[in-house]
């Protein structure tokens, strides 16, 4: 009896059921674009004074100016943090000097990572694009989407399919991407067998989440987590809350709201998964604040806020960042988005 329990105990951890078995750690870095520290504040108090960041043990602030210039925009804060270097505003994946640098994710793969990308804006947009791709002006979307299909992404959902298949070059990247498998809806990207999976959700620009985008965040969160954590390679998943920084530019506090509560409940998502696979370091940060928003006043029952908008633009003041599980630690202090790169390089080299 005693033998057959251990035989059976054997089975359960050779199987690895119910978790990863690698020793090298897992990263989940989430970017709300545009989600300064009254974004947080403001989604915050209309989810009833709750947020998922509340978990997280480190919290840092993050210098987040450009090369050229004090206030930046999402191409040259995604290439600092995920490639490492400041650049000029509206370049991704090259520096100053013209250089092509390698993102974060190449290096991981390059360490036997299995990678992801989820955005809720096109998925060839500025900020998943710094990931991927190598371009001057991050404007070159058909260009960033032939280097996507380049890059050897493992699962990526994202808007945009027009820039794969109306081209101007009459190519159609979906058909030459042979290796990954093409899905139209999150049910069957949940159902398909295949290791590389592409979901383009959306011909141009995904919709508001308040207009019905779907699927929601947290939702393809939890699906891309499930592929990628079904064997026994390590994982490194970009997870883009994209369009709090387009209610940030319309100065539109309930856009602000709703897309956050989006990002709010995958960051839930993501903080469950690494509770049960204690390898997952989860950060979650922001390229820059988006407004100058400010909540100058409300009313303390039922954390109704009022709010003021200071510019339709960008604005240089810091962002937070957020860590949970392993080399959390890491994260706490204040410091340039470029280190952000170094700390997470230095947890892949581990
Ligand atoms: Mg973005
Ligand atoms: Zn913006």
């Amino acid at each position: 009896m005693k033998k057959s329990i251990i035989i059976l105990f054997n089975l359960f951890i050779s199987c690895n059921i119910f978790s990863q078995n690698t020793s090298q750690t897992n990263i989940i870095l989430m970017i709300g674009d545009g989600m300064g520290l009254t974004h947080i504040s403001a989604g915050m108090y209309s989810l009833n004074n709750n947020t998922a960041l509340e978990s997280f043990p480190f919290v840092g602030l993050v210098k987040t100016h450009s090369h050229n210039a004090l206030v930046t925009d999402s191409a040259a804060s995604g290439t600092a943090f995920a490639c490492g270097e400041k650049t000029l505003n509206g370049t991704i994946g090259i520096n100053p000097q013209n250089k092509k640098i390698k993102s974060i994710l190449k290096h991981s793969k390059e360490k036997g990572y299995k990678t992801g990308i989820i955005a809720t804006s096109t998925i060839v947009h500025a900020t998943p694009a710094s990931f991927y791709a190598n371009v001057l002006s991050r404007n070159q979307y058909e260009d960033i989407a032939l280097q996507l299909s380049q890059s050897d992404v493992d699962f990526f959902i994202g808007g945009g399919r027009d820039y794969f298949t109306r081209r101007k070059d009459k190519r159609n990247l979906i058909e030459e991407m042979s290796s990954h498998e093409f899905v139209y809806s999150l049910k069957k990207f949940t159902e398909s067998k295949s290791n590389k999976i592409g979901f383009l959700t959306s011909l141009g620009d995904p919709v508001p989440i308040n207009q019905g985008r779907k699927p929601k965040l947290s939702n393809a969160v939890e699906e891309v987590l499930s592929k990628l954590s079904s064997n026994q390679e390590p994982f490194f998943l970009v997870v883009e809350g994209s369009q709090i920084d387009w209610g940030g530019h319309k100065n539109d506090i309930n856009y602000v709201i709703s897309e956050f509560k989006d990002f709010d409940e995958a960051i839930k998502s993501a903080i469950n998964f690494s509770s049960k696979n204690k390898n997952t370091l989860v950060i979650v940060t922001s390229d820059h604040e988006t407004g100058g928003l400010a909540i100058t006043g409300g009313k303390i029952k039922r954390f109704q806020i009022k709010t003021k908008f200071n510019t339709i633009g960008h604005s240089a003041t810091m962002v937070p960042i957020f860590s949970y599980g392993p080399n959390s630690e890491l994260f706490s202090g204040v410091y340039d988005n470029t280190e952000i790169f170094d700390k997470m390089l230095s947890t892949i080299n581990n």
